[in-house]
């Protein structure tokens, strides 16, 4: 028995698959819609701006900046609880839209609102890579 609890990983919907298979192939995709043109994020079968249903997948630029931010502490789920005290961050990318993921090679108390990061990769488990961000080069 292993002691070390399992991290949760995404669980893919018809929507966001081609996000996440991107993703495990170290490929940052973002969601446009088919009909309007306007980026969906996080994915879903439906434009939130004209209600088309159709989509297309272009590769996304993978830069951003640190909108907000935290620092969690215990208690987390078991699986975090060695990675405490970590960070959660929001980062609003080129394309206009907002993501959470952790920050990397970063000291907590040296992350700025206005930051700019870059997509790096954090390979989980075979087969599930979740993008993370770093300082961008
Ligand atoms: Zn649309």
């Amino acid at each position: 028995m292993s002691s070390q609890p399992l991290r949760p990983v995404p669980g893919p919907d018809d929507a966001s698959e081609p996000f996440w298979e991107a993703c495990a192939r170290h490929e940052f995709l973002l969601q446009y819609c088919g009909a309007c043109g306007a980026v969906r994020f996080p994915p879903r079968p439906m434009c939130p701006a004209c209600n088309s249903f159709d989509s297309e997948w272009r590769p996304a630029s993978g830069r951003g900046r640190i909108w907000s931010w935290v620092i969690a502490h215990p208690p987390v789920l078991p699986a975090f609880a060695d990675r405490t005290p970590y960070n959660v961050i929001v980062v609003e990318l080129d394309e206009g839209v907002r993501m959470i993921g952790n920050l990397l090679d970063v000291p907590n108390d040296q992350i700025a609102e206005g930051m700019e990061v870059e997509i790096a990769w954090e390979d989980v488990e075979d087969g599930v890579s979740l993008p993370a961000w770093r300082p961008a080069s």
